[in-house]
């Protein structure tokens, strides 16, 4: 959610972030174990008692969720797939694996691990609450608390919408079923979406009977619908840049402008004039940069009259040029990383093309306009 995230460990090689979110739903854990839920069962606890145990409890149930995103990421890997950080953020833990999985066998084992890992903790859990219960009371009571925490968590993530693990599982079988993994992957999107509203209505009933902790409900159900709606576009493209290539995507005629050019004068003589989009930025016989649509675009119209090409330009040392064979959702991943609106593509030292964000955009629009 947020831009800084702390990285706390490294387990199996895997980066273990925490982004600041990630505190608040700690703290209201804390507090709602410590301050409400253990001094109402247990009145006898003293208060200080009642907050350590709230304490541990939480971290515990931040270390379940840990356990339960390694068991995804390590699957993945297991079947080849990379595997990015961890991170704990507001609603739980989210392992970034790179790419949609290739087989929906594969897919299935990656999701269903998730809540069953949930399941197995819930289980030692209470093993353990069972096992302590004449030694500790309070190290009992809170074993027997993950012990349910873990099964709710299970539950959650096993509900049939994508993107959660049990919309993944869905999908994987509609796949299986269907050979079609965009079909699966919308159908398990829409029940997405569907679980989502549900949730987001459920939560504002609560509300409405003064059950303020709705709100909470309210606001996963309208993570996860954003999360369904964005998870299906992403296949979508991915499968509209299938098998296409840099050289598909990218433009060959591109004009030549001096880096002292106004903007206004960019506009005016080269975009409306000549109808042109690419511009390589020239000083002298040197290549300073490129310029796309995008990127005047982006520059509010009152500057235009001040402002120089060279201001608004992706400068050369920021280029990373591509070869004419790349995959084009290569491409498009690596202008979303970089924050940048064009690549140029070059091949033996020589400038062929330049693809810009506008230019794979259309391409999408297009293909996904004519159904193909
Ligand atoms: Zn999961």
């Amino acid at each position: 959610m947020f831009k800084h995230k702390w990285r706390i460990a490294r387990i199996f090689g895997i980066n273990i972030n925490i982004d600041p979110s990630w505190l608040i739903i700690f703290f209201l854990f804390t507090w709602s174990l410590g301050g409400q839920f253990f001094p109402m069962r247990y009145p006898a606890w003293p208060n200080s008692l009642a907050w350590t145990m709230g304490l541990l409890t939480s971290l515990l149930v931040f270390a379940s969720v840990l356990v339960h995103e390694l068991s995804h990421a390590l699957v993945a890997r297991q079947q080849g797939e990379k595997v990015g950080d961890i991170t704990l953020f507001l609603l739980g833990g989210v392992a970034q694996i790179n790419d949609e999985p290739k087989k929906p066998l594969r897919e299935f084992g990656m999701a269903v691990v998730g809540p069953l890992s949930s399941f197995v903790l819930a289980g030692l859990f209470f093993l353990v609450s069972v096992f302590l219960h004449r030694a500790s009371q309070p190290l009992s009571a809170a074993a027997l608390t993950l012990a349910v925490i873990n099964t709710g968590l299970g539950v959650f993530n096993l509900l049939p919408g994508f993107p959660m693990d049990g919309g993944r599982v869905l999908r994987s079988i509609l796949w299986q079923a269907t050979g079609d993994m965009k079909k699966a992957t919308r159908i398990a999107s829409i029940a997405g979406q569907g679980i989502a509203f549900l949730l987001m209505a459920l939560g504002f009933l609560q509300v409405l009977r003064g059950v303020f902790s709705g709100l909470w409900l309210v606001f996963i159900g309208w993570f996860l619908q954003s999360a369904a709606a964005h998870g299906y576009e992403q296949v979508v493209v991915r499968s509209v840049l299938q098998g296409v290539k840099a050289k598909d995507l990218m433009s060959t005629t591109f004009a030549t402008v001096p880096a002292s050019l106004t903007i206004q004068a960019l506009v005016d003589d080269f975009i409306l004039e000549r109808k042109d989009r690419v511009f390589m930025v020239m000083e002298g016989d040197d290549l300073r940069g490129i310029v796309c649509l995008e990127d005047v675009k982006a520059t509010p119209r009152r500057d235009w009259p001040r402002s120089r090409v060279r201001d608004i330009m992706t400068p050369k040392d920021r280029l990373e040029a591509v070869s004419p064979e790349t995959d084009g959702r290569l491409i498009l991943a690596s202008l979303a990383a970089k924050d940048i609106n064009q690549v140029p593509v070059m091949e033996g030292g020589r400038l062929e093309g330049i693809i810009c964000r506008t230019d794979v955009l259309r391409y999408i629009k297009l293909k996904t306009e004519l159904g193909l």
